[in-house]
């Protein structure tokens, strides 16, 4: 195998998505698959067969999806910096939904479906300023965060609803954040949004249109012991905690539904010493997993092959880049490494391959799928 390189279960991914369509039909939610977190043609193909939607941030995303097979009826659009292209590609493909962040972002979607002679189905991303309890910089649900209407741009837009002919202001979108393992943490969720249908209720129209975003987090820690996230204890979470029952609820799930199915094997270079530490220098660095570098992301680092107890030591385990945060792992105990031997990142289906990048004129090895 030329390494780095990324090989994905298919196996494994196909479970998943039975185990989360199980346990989301019998509530009737509707999940849409968040295509950032891997956009590779073969698992959005997988996603697209067991009848999940999309959900893009970008226009590009949209094409793929769309490409990949998903009815333009089951893809929704949000992102903080729509462009006016991505808007008029978005309406021109009719897509079920468009997330709107912002007035100004409301004002330019109705006037873009006003130069085509549309009607937009939008819903309102509010910031419930929910603490996800998760890394800072995969947070998105606090007031601070650049995400969602801020109370002010919402008064304003309820000012001037009746101008904005060509929406159909359907319903309400929130995301909180990512890796959420604190199931409370939707509870809390929960509790925000049944005051924010009412205030929708009392100032727009009747909601027929609920998204709760993604978020579910995965067993990074000990993947074997968590292969598929719980879906049955997350959804029932909302089950309980949502008061209005008769209205279409929908999720955006990425991590939970491709993490564990992706892994990243690579080669050990080197093996060298410092005064105070033994590092293995492998073939993969932030440039194939940035979660790392950019979130102090820890994933699961297994030796590919016979290890022997005895020879257990501890290694930092660095990429190549010419940055120093470019270390896939801290003091990972590990059998005693020779040039050549094979180690295998563990729970890289998510945001690895999708935020790989070119850094250090890194080229992209093609993935295997078995
Ligand atoms: C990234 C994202 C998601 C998916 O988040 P996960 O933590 O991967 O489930 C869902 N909704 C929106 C708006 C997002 O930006």
């Amino acid at each position: 195998m030329n390494t780095p390189c990324f090989s994905y279960d298919m196996a494994i991914l196909n479970e998943t998505l039975h185990q989360l369509n199980d346990a989301s039909s019998k509530r009737n939610y509707k999940v849409h698959y968040a295509v950032k977190a891997n956009y590779n043609p073969q698992i959005l193909d997988a996603i697209m067969l067991n009848g999940l939607g999309a959900d893009c941030v970008s226009g590009r995303e949209i094409a793929w999806a769309l490409e990949a097979g998903f009815n333009s009826d089951k893809v929704v659009f949000a992102g903080v910096g729509k462009s006016d292209e991505e808007i008029a590609y978005a309406i021109s493909n009719d897509i079920a939904m468009i997330h709107c962040e912002g007035l100004q972002e409301a004002i330019t979607v109705n006037e873009i479906a006003k130069s085509q002679g549309k009607i937009v189905n939008i819903a309102l991303r509010l910031n419930p300023n929910v603490n996800a309890n998760t890394h800072a910089k995969i947070t998105t649900g606090l007031s601070e965060n650049k995400f969602g209407f801020s109370v002010i741009e919402l008064n304003k837009l309820i000012l001037m609803k009746d101008q904005l002919t060509n929406l159909n202001i359907q319903g309400l979108h929130f995301h909180i954040g990512s890796q959420i393992r604190d199931l409370n943490i939707f509870k809390s969720l929960c509790e925000k949004v049944n005051d924010y249908i009412r205030f929708f209720e009392l100032n727009f129209n009747t909601l027929s249109y609920l998204n709760l975003g993604g978020g579910l987090g995965v067993n990074y820690d000990n993947p074997d012991a968590e292969l598929i996230p719980d879906f049955e204890a997350y959804f029932a979470t909302f089950e309980a905690n949502l008061l209005e029952k008769n209205i279409e609820v929908h999720f955006e799930l990425g991590r939970s539904v491709v993490a564990q199915c992706g892994k990243l094997y690579t080669k050990v270079l080197y093996v060298k010493e410092s005064e105070t530490k033994k590092f293995a220098v492998i073939d993969a660095g932030m440039t194939e997993l940035l979660r790392p570098a950019l979130y102090d992301a820890y994933h699961h680092i297994d030796f590919n092959g016979i290890a022997f107890k005895s020879d257990v030591q501890k290694y930092d385990v660095v990429g190549p880049i010419c940055e120093s945060s470019d270390c896939l792992g801290k003091d990972v105990q590990l059998p005693e490494l020779r040039r050549g031997d094979i180690l295998v990142i563990r729970s890289c289906g998510a945001y690895g391959e999708s935020m790989s990048l070119n850094y250090n004129g890194r080229i992209k090895q093609a993935a295997v799928y078995c």
